[in-house]
């Protein structure tokens, strides 16, 4: 699976951060990197087989608290957040129609360096952070009918 990262890895970077290690916090973690940009529903629905003591709220709880600790990436779509495991730049397909989303497969110069770079609104300025691409269309299943 692309993106996938080993378990010693994943351990490493939850270690480095300090966040007591959970068996059902790594499970989190890496359902996040193998389910490419799921939302807490999709981490819920691929882990309950294993723990089905976890609730909906204890999952977006530990994602929270892992987007906290600068280990995980929001992008808001639709009003829903999903998660990115992948935390340098990088430009997003979504597709219309099932949601899709996933990384833009070429490695596309940034459009600039937006740390700290402030953007002025109607009612004050914005602190900006972060700059991300979303290139929003069709994916090939939706194309052909079968999604
Ligand atoms: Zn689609
Ligand atoms: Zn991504």
């Amino acid at each position: 699976m692309k993106g996938m990262r080993s378990l010693s890895h994943t351990l490493d970077i939850l270690r480095s951060s300090g966040i007591r290690i959970t068996p059902q916090r790594l499970a989190v973690y890496e359902s996040i990197a193998v389910l490419d940009h799921p939302a807490a529903d999709d981490i819920y629905e691929n882990l309950r087989g294993v723990y089905p003591a976890m609730s909906v709220a204890t999952v977006y709880n530990t994602v929270e608290r892992l987007v906290q600790e600068g280990l995980v990436h929001v992008i808001a779509i639709n009003g829903k957040r999903r998660y990115d495991f992948r935390l340098e730049h990088h430009d997003h397909l979504l597709c219309q129609q099932c949601h899709r989303l996933e990384d833009f497969p070429d490695d596309l110069p940034p459009l600039g360096n937006a740390n700290s770079r402030e953007v002025s609104a109607d009612d004050g300025m914005w602190a900006i952070n972060r700059q991300t691409v979303i290139w929003e269309g069709i994916c090939p299943k939706c194309m052909n009918g079968r999604p």
